[in-house]
């Protein structure tokens, strides 16, 4: 069987922080975080970041009954594509916005229209005309799609932040993005919930070296994401959410280190496809 039970993550975007094309970012990317999600007939999307531009770009012409996006939290990186996702713009495409982190003070509808208030867009989300939004707590389970089951966990992250987990055709991946550990010891929580996964996609913002100066900051490092992926008996570590600063010789270099440490190690970079 291949197609209908066919399960993969894409990276539309893989950066932290602030989009940063350019000549030195041409291989792994300089798009903000945007995953999307392939199970079988059906495909979500987990992040909003820049990298949802391009992604949108492509449903248009596919032109699906409904796309869902699942946001980890509502950081500039991972919503600031949202205004030129074109679907948004299209009548016969259902777009749900997803948000497990905002209750009780906020909701999704309320942080996506701030960003289109003026004056800091043109347009009001008023344009948008088959968007829903829908905010859940972030820790529960769900059966989102036939086959399909979506597990969230709360990360450690200034204004918080949702771990995500796709259980399908007997696979697992999951999606750590934004989180802070504690130097020297493993969070607990995050190694349960990632627990024998085939793959997990880990907040490699930093080296060890570059995170003691951003304690406090939300993030974790690449060291520490190899470190979380044995303790959890992960199969194949994916680091994500690389700072700006890192440019394509500095994530392979990074890349190599971990190769030799955890093999299979796979740094995540635009336009990747990964398969458990
Ligand atoms: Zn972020
Ligand atoms: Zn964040």
């Amino acid at each position: 069987m291949t197609v209908a039970t066919d399960f993969y993550i894409k990276f539309w975007g893989v950066r932290g922080s602030i989009a940063c094309p350019g000549p030195e970012t041409v291989r792994y990317g300089g798009n903000t975080t945007c995953i999307e999600v392939r199970c079988g007939e059906e495909f979500f999307v987990i992040d909003g970041g820049t990298g949802l531009r391009e992604l949108g770009k492509g449903l248009a012409q596919q032109r699906p009954e409904r796309v869902d996006i699942f946001f980890t939290h509502a950081h500039w990186d991972h919503v600031a594509g949202v205004p030129f996702f074109v679907p948004c713009y299209m009548p016969n495409i259902a777009v749900h916005f997803w948000a497990g982190s905002l209750l009780p003070e906020r909701s999704i509808e309320g942080v996506l229209m701030e960003q289109m208030l003026p004056p800091l867009f043109p347009v009001p989300i008023d344009v948008f005309k088959s968007c829903h939004y829908h905010d859940f707590l972030c820790g529960e389970s769900y059966d989102i799609r036939p086959g399909v089951r979506l597990s969230t966990c709360p990360l450690n992250h200034p204004d918080r932040a949702c771990g995500y987990k796709i259980a399908f055709a007997g696979k697992t991946i999951c999606i750590i993005t934004d989180t802070e550990h504690r130097p020297g010891e493993r969070d607990a929580a995050i190694v349960e919930f990632c627990r024998d996964a085939d793959i997990m996609v880990y907040d490699a913002m930093y080296t060890e070296d570059e995170y003691r100066n951003h304690v406090g900051w939300g993030h974790s490092t690449w060291e520490e994401a190899l470190r979380v992926g044995d303790a959890a008996n992960v199969a194949t570590v994916v680091p994500f959410h690389h700072e700006p600063g890192h440019d394509d010789a500095f994530l392979d270099r990074l890349a190599a280190e971990a190769e030799a440490i955890r093999p299979g190690t796979l740094f995540a970079r635009e336009g990747m496809i990964v398969r458990p």
